[in-house]
């Protein structure tokens, strides 16, 4: 069986990233998510296991000791990572695994998977961002100004992935996403094995 294709996603908050993602998984692209570990608290409408495995730092640090994560990282001041089980199995099982992680996290799985494909979620522009940033209604002006910072910095960061998608038009952006994903199946190079026993004598 074909293994399966590791993808990478990563945006700036205020990108849409969550919304796009849902909407991509629910389609019937043989898609699976990736939940990662991390120490932040829980939010309201999260659930463990599914939107995160929440641990506290010592669970954390015992977890990166026993080498249980493919990558880690620290992003304001919490923990996250990739646990690395669930990813090798999905791979294993012939499913295509989604990663929803920071620029970090994102390059060090490049490293350890050079054939992962890593896609960007960009704005349509700063303007837009800084709009749906303060819509959230949820920050003050101060952690506006940080959050947008902090989305310049990480978008210099794009360059590095092999696709980027444009969250202008949300069905668009999650067309968009389906498409590449849908695409990277058809490679010549992730059906090789096919294409072998065809040309067997
Ligand atoms: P949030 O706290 O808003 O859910 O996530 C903060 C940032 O951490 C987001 O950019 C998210 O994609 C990233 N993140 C979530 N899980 C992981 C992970 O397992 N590894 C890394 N490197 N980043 C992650």
């Amino acid at each position: 069986m074909a293994k399966g294709i590791l993808f990478v996603v990563s945006a700036p908050a205020g990108c849409g990233k969550d919304t796009i993602l849902e909407q991509a998984l629910s389609r019937d692209i043989n898609l699976h998510y990736s939940v990662s570990a991390t120490t932040r608290a829980m939010r309201p409408g999260e659930t463990d296991g599914v939107s995160y495995h929440f641990k506290t730092r010592d669970q954390f640090e015992q977890m990166i000791a026993r080498n249980e994560l493919l990558e880690h990282t620290e992003y304001c001041g919490n923990y996250y990572g990739t646990p690395r089980r669930a990813v090798e199995e999905m791979l294993e099982n012939g499913k295509n695994a989604v990663l929803k992680i920071e620029i970090e996290g994102a390059a060090n799985i490049k490293k350890l998977f050079p054939e992962a494909v890593l896609i960007f979620i960009l704005p349509p522009s700063m303007e837009e961002l800084e709009r749906r940033l303060r819509k959230r209604g949820t920050e003050d002006e101060p952690t506006i100004q940080k959050r947008l910072e902090q989305a310049k910095t990480e978008l210099s960061f794009a360059k590095n992935y092999d696709y980027a998608i444009t969250n202008g038009d949300l069905e668009k952006a999650v067309d968009d996403l389906v498409a590449v994903i849908t695409a990277e199946s058809f490679k010549v190079s992730r059906n090789a094995d096919l294409i072998e026993r065809l040309t067997a004598k």
